[in-house]
């Protein structure tokens, strides 16, 4: 499902997507596009932010708060100067986000990515073991390896890596990350994430490339590495 204002865009958009072989269902405002998500199930929402009467920030609330409709994949279309959208989007569930203006190349390629990865797991607790090319953590254990050498993590550390190497390719805001390995109760600034990642970084050595800064927005674990 596309939800886009601009018809010359949403054409634009339709016509590429149905070329890969894609069924399109076109909205142009976020009513009609939360209602058509609701009754129509889509694989995928492409949703533009800026919308008139319910913007693209409130229908991926909506979205994501449903329990029958969460586990829909959302990538939000937004203005390359507003990385607070991107980062509010992202917060509120979006599973990723492309910047106008997009190639089309570039749209059907993270269409193609976010259609293979489905939605966001949540993890499934102690004991989960996760491996990407050389790195190998295990929660569980509170081991992590790399080409088979104990790297020494704290707790949050070996959290922050769990978490993200789950989701390689996926773009985490700061806060996201903060109330996910440190806990909603911490009393720490969106910064406090960077010094761990700093340091994480430090104990992975030659790998450190793993983990990527996404400027303005948060981090993601290198989607080469999966
Ligand atoms: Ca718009």
């Amino acid at each position: 499902m596309v939800i886009e204002d601009e018809p010359d865009i949403l054409e634009v958009i339709q016509y590429n997507l149905e070329r890969e072989g894609h069924k399109v269902i076109a909205c142009r405002n976020g009513e009609q596009g939360l209602s058509r998500i609701r009754t129509d199930n889509p694989d995928l929402v492409i949703l533009d932010l800026m919308l008139p009467g319910m913007d693209g920030v409130e229908v991926c609330r909506q979205v994501k708060s449903d329990p029958v409709t969460k586990a829909i994949p959302i990538i939000m279309v937004t203005a390359k100067s507003e990385e607070s959208d991107i980062v509010l989007g992202l917060g509120i569930g979006a599973d990723d986000y492309i910047c106008k203006p997009f190639s089309t190349r570039e749209l059907i390629a993270r269409v193609k990515v976010v259609l293979r990865r489905g939605p966001l797991r949540e993890e499934s607790g102690g004991g989960e073991r996760v491996v990407r090319g050389s790195l190998t953590i295990d929660l569980g254990r509170h081991e992590a390896r790399v080409e088979e050498a104990l790297v020494n993590l704290t707790p949050t550390e070996m959290r922050l890596l769990h978490f993200l190497a789950s989701h390689p390719g996926r773009v985490f805001p700061r806060a996201h990350l903060l109330s996910r390995v440190i806990g909603e109760d911490a009393i720490v600034t969106d910064r406090n994430i960077d010094v761990h990642v700093r340091a994480l970084r430090q104990k992975l050595g030659d790998h450190q490339s793993l983990i990527e800064t996404v400027r303005g927005v948060g981090y993601r674990f290198a989607e080469a590495a999966r």
